[in-house]
């Protein structure tokens, strides 16, 4: 564990776990429990900052927990968000070290609080604003090496580094290390409904494919899967077409892809034979999961006590890195 470099991932509990939030990410958290020292993080606090259900975000998180540690995410490494609450008080840190106009200037805001302000309400909280600076402690409270990104975060995590220099130059001492990006290939799912447009829950129920929903949906869903879009160019695979092959690949049926992709290649594919095919990958990867499911939820109460455990353990290098910052800070620190 030493040597390890550590990692840390967040994840908010926005609903139904689908194949591109699977393929995209949560196999990568599953796949570096090897290689590396992991943090991962069920993020509630950040499910607040657009308008929300009190009583479905409790659910939702305890919903998401199972998933995850039924695809095989070690509970020792999960943690929920606010069970360990250092994260909002050096989020509160933070913020005195953070340009208020860099906030302003991040792509996420500017859209999500577009997207608000179409909306009927017209409410933008603080907290949407703010959300990049929680972000800033969650990666920095566990003093995180690495921090797996797509594109779209790499403005935050700029942010982060930001924070952490000026943190540092301001206390005259190199206290935060600089977390790195960790840059991995994962497929880009795209809605088999259309495959122009990325699997998403915001699209619409059409639009992903739950890994924990019924067979028979899942199946019903790669049958009814666009294939031919139109606007292909002579000789380029159709969007469609593309998607079902990176659907095989990632669901590990790497034989019947290279056999279906030669099928491909001398015009004899037949779709029907390659959905088929995806509909069995997705659908043995969801029954083994479903299978895990059954067991961690029939050892509800259990389970809870064990991830209330992990937070807990979790929270003490959270505690350590709050009481130097306050340390380093100027606040009083007490014991605990
Ligand atoms: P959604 O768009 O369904 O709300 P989120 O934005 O909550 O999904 O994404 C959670 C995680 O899943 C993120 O790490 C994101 O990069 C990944 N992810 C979401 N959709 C896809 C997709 N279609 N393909 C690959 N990865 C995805």
């Amino acid at each position: 564990m030493e040597n390890k470099k550590r990692i840390l991932s967040c994840i908010q509990p926005t609903g139904d776990m689908h194949f591109g939030n699977y393929f995209g990410a949560t196999k990568n958290w599953v796949d570096q429990q090897e290689d590396y020292d992991c943090f991962y993080g069920v993020v509630d606090y950040h499910a607040m900052t657009m308008p929300y259900d009190p009583k479905k975000l409790r659910n939702a998180t305890w919903e998401l927990i199972f998933n995850l540690m039924a695809t095989g995410v070690k509970v020792d490494n999960l943690f929920i968000q606010s069970l360990v609450p250092e994260h909002a008080e050096l989020c509160w840190i933070f913020n005195c070290f953070t340009s208020y106009g860099m906030l302003q200037r991040m792509t996420q805001f500017k859209d999500k609080s577009k997207q608000s302000k179409e909306k009927a309400d017209d409410f933008i909280s603080a907290g949407l604003l703010d959300y990049p600076v929680l972000q800033a402690a969650d990666i920095l409270i566990y003093k995180a090496d690495y921090v797996p990104i797509g594109k779209d975060q790499v403005q935050h995590l700029e942010l982060t580094r930001n924070i952490a220099q000026r943190f540092n130059n301001q206390m005259g001492k190199e206290y935060f290390v600089m977390p790195e990006p960790l840059f991995t290939e994962v497929p880009k799912v795209q809605s088999t409904a259309d495959p122009s447009r990325k699997m998403s829950k915001s699209a619409g129920e059409k639009h992903f494919i739950n890994v924990f929903g019924e067979e028979a949906r899942i199946r019903k869903q790669i049958k009814s899967a666009v294939t031919d879009t139109g606007e292909v160019k002579e000789g380029e695979m159709s969007a469609g077409i593309r998607n079902l092959f990176s659907l095989l690949k990632a669901s590990g049926r790497i034989d019947a892809h290279t056999s279906l992709m030669d099928d491909y290649n001398s015009g004899a594919l037949k779709y029907s034979d390659l959905k088929e095919s995806v509909a069995d990958g997705l659908v043995a990867i969801s029954k083994e999961f479903k299978e895990r499911k059954a067991e961690i939820v029939s050892n509800r109460k259990e389970m809870k006590n064990q991830i209330k455990q992990s937070s807990f353990e979790i929270r003490k290098t959270a505690q350590q890195t709050v009481k130097d910052v306050k340390e380093l800070a100027g606040l009083s620190n007490v014991r605990f």
